[in-house]
């Protein structure tokens, strides 16, 4: 029998929008629709909202996963036209408008794809199979008990080869995720190697911080690029760049030039590619996996599908004749605006999507952040109160929030991290030969 919120839900005469992906676009998108003249089914594999940003510092013991994860259905409760399913959506079916989930069927009137992106390994697939990932919370808990792992195996070795090795960190990918985990890092060699691992020389604990290009921050200003990689090596993070990582064993990371650097965790944040599901491959950009859209966010070749966020792909706008960037403004701002879209009279005419670019921010450690807000670029400790204020603001859920403040609080005033907890050690897998490329998210 069903309960009386399931009935009235059932009843309700409007059209059904099953929206897969409850990321930034996905979450933003139901907001704007609760209420409103529509049932709303929203379908994610986990069951809570990752603010992604934060993720590093869950990898590195700042926070808790709690923290930075919000469950939907306390989203959803007090929505009575919206439902969230906890389910992996395997394929779209258009022709029947409805998609199979890992649970069976679910139809709708309109669909909406925000399933953001997955690592890129660009096709190696030894890399993907050795080095750790930062897209969800169980790899940023993965790395959490590696570092760990690795710091009390370093207490066994005498050997200073050996112990090196283990404490060799590299972080392939100088984006703005490489940077802020390899500072974090070496703020971590300065405090708590420094102080609860004293049987090891924490100089022996390296970060390397590896890209291809010719700067840190390749999306941001020159001025950024450079206070960046000055605050990066004022910390001792060993910043190499124009370098191409061709191979990692689990023990060697080989360079395009052939040379080679022992490190037993490479933690790769080169790049993403997008999470599309099967089934619209007549919009599908190969390259970046990513779904091309016009300026409605509506499919190319559809009438009722559309993506938002990181893995649609629109270059409508002659600002981004690429497409705009993957980053939570833009998966925001096409949430709203599709939103706003469906929501106007019949007969009324759609306006097309406009990407308002507000800046970026990016910290390194204590004290140091970079901001680029259009003509104003600087870096220091303002921008790094100013990185913790929109960071902490943009949180859902006000318990996460104060959470964070706290948490934040201890540790900058104290110098203390909190959770230094190997609650579920990391086990490295044997890589066999022709497995399947581990570039999902866990
Ligand atoms: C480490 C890191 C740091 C970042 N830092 C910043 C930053 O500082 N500033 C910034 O603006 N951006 C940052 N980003 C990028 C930002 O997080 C993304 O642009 C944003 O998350 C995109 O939102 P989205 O809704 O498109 O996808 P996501 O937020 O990735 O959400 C996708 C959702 O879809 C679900 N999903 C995927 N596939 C399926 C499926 N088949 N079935 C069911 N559910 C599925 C996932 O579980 C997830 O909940 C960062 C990203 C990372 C990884």
């Amino acid at each position: 029998m069903k309960t009386p919120e399931r009935a009235a839900f059932d009843a309700l005469p409007h059209p059904t929008v099953v929206v897969v992906g409850g990321g930034f676009a996905g979450l933003e998108f139901i907001k704007r629709l609760a209420g409103k003249p529509y049932k709303v089914i929203l379908l994610d594999k986990n069951n809570y909202h990752c603010f992604q940003p934060l993720l590093y510092q869950v990898a590195t013991g700042s926070l808790g996963a709690d923290n930075i994860a919000h469950p939907f259905r306390r989203t959803v409760g007090p929505m009575p036209n919206v439902i969230y399913r906890m389910g992996e959506v395997l394929r779209v079916l258009p022709e029947e408008n409805c998609v199979e989930t890992d649970h069976g069927k679910v139809a709708y009137d309109h669909l909406v794809i925000a399933t953001g992106t997955v690592t890129n390994f660009f096709g190696n697939q030894r890399i993907a199979h050795e080095a750790m990932q930062l897209k969800s919370i169980n790899q940023a808990l993965d790395i959490r008990s590696d570092f760990l792992q690795e710091f009390e195996a370093a207490v066994y070795l005498d050997d200073e080869h050996a112990q090196r090795q283990r404490l060799n960190f590299v972080i392939v990918g100088g984006g703005p995720s490489g940077v802020e985990l390899a500072g974090a890092l070496a703020e971590i060699r300065k405090t708590i190697l420094k102080h609860e691992f004293r049987e090891v020389e924490n100089q022996r604990m390296q970060i390397h911080l590896i890209d291809s290009g010719d700067a840190v921050l390749g999306n941001f200003s020159p001025k950024a690029q450079q206070l960046s990689r000055a605050f990066l090596e004022e910390l001792g993070v060993n910043v190499k760049l124009n370098t191409l990582v061709t191979d990692y064993d689990g023990k060697t990371v080989t360079f395009k030039d052939g040379s080679t650097l022992q490190s037993t965790t490479v933690i790769w944040t080169a790049g993403v590619k997008g999470a599309p599901v099967q089934g619209l491959e007549a919009a599908l950009e190969e390259r970046p996996a990513r779904l091309r859209t016009d300026a409605f966010n509506r499919l190319e070749g559809c009438t009722n599908i559309y993506a938002l966020g990181d893995v649609a792909l629109d270059r409508s706008d002659p600002k981004w004749p690429k497409g705009h960037p993957q980053v939570a403004p833009v998966a925001i701002q096409q949430a709203t605006h599709l939103a706003k879209n469906l929501l106007r009279k019949p007969g009324e005419a759609w306006v097309p999507f406009a990407y308002r670019d507000k800046g970026s921010m990016a910290t390194i450690g204590r004290y140091k952040a970079v901001v680029d807000f259009g003509k104003l670029k600087f870096g220091g400790p303002i921008a790094w109160f100013l990185w913790l204020f929109v960071h902490l603001m943009s949180i859902v859920g006000f318990r996460s929030r104060v959470m964070v403040l706290t948490h934040w609080a201890w540790k900058y005033l104290s110098w203390k991290n909190t959770i230094r907890l190997i609650i579920r050690p990391y086990v490295r897998k044997e890589y066999k030969v022709a497995e399947p490329v581990g570039e999902k998210v866990g």
